[in-house]
């Protein structure tokens, strides 16, 4: 689960390799390992959650390489990101046009595409704020799992909704 299509990694990964090449990054093991984790995941990762998975195969490796690996797959324009830098940053290996499902419980997230919100138009407003280099729709709820999770928790143990946002999903 949570995987992305084999073809779909695999072309991912290519890209990765050719556009690292281009920019003249040397191809580690560590970094391949890295690449092959983030082209492989639907699951929009945080550093630490892509850390913990590549350990397992290069148990070496470091928070902060994970951490300058994925950055640098970012100012490649390899992958885009999903909230703000300063926060638990999470990381997009699908550069394809599309929006998100987002459970407000559990913060996992999901890729849909649609034609009506690709043509929906920025107010005109938004430009005060600054430059505009695109926009995607983030579809909010509670995601099936936890829907169900929540209905079999005993009355009043519920967890608060609120403040759940990130962390590694359901692991
Ligand atoms: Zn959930
Ligand atoms: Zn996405």
């Amino acid at each position: 689960m949570g995987r992305a299509k084999d073809f779909q990694a695999e072309r991912r990964l290519d890209h990765f390799k050719a556009g690292a090449r281009e920019a003249g990054v040397k191809l580690t093991h560590q970094r391949l390992e890295i690449f092959r984790e983030i082209a492989s995941s639907i699951e929009h990762p945080d550093a630490e959650t892509v850390l913990r998975a590549v350990q397992q195969r290069v148990p070496t490796v470091s928070l902060d390489t994970v951490y300058r690996t994925l950055w640098m797959l970012r100012d490649l324009g390899l992958v885009t990101t999903l909230g703000a830098r300063r926060e638990n940053v999470r990381f997009d290996a699908n550069l394809e046009r599309h929006h998100h499902y987002v459970c407000v419980r559990c913060g996992l997230v999901r890729d849909f595409g649609s034609a009506a919100l690709n043509a929906l138009r920025v107010p005109a407003g938004v430009k005060e704020f600054g430059s505009v280099i695109g926009a995607h729709v983030e579809v909010r709820g509670l995601c099936a799992r936890c829907a169900q999770e929540r209905s079999e928790e005993p009355r009043g143990a519920q967890r608060p909704t609120r403040k759940t946002r990130g962390r590694s999903g359901h692991a």
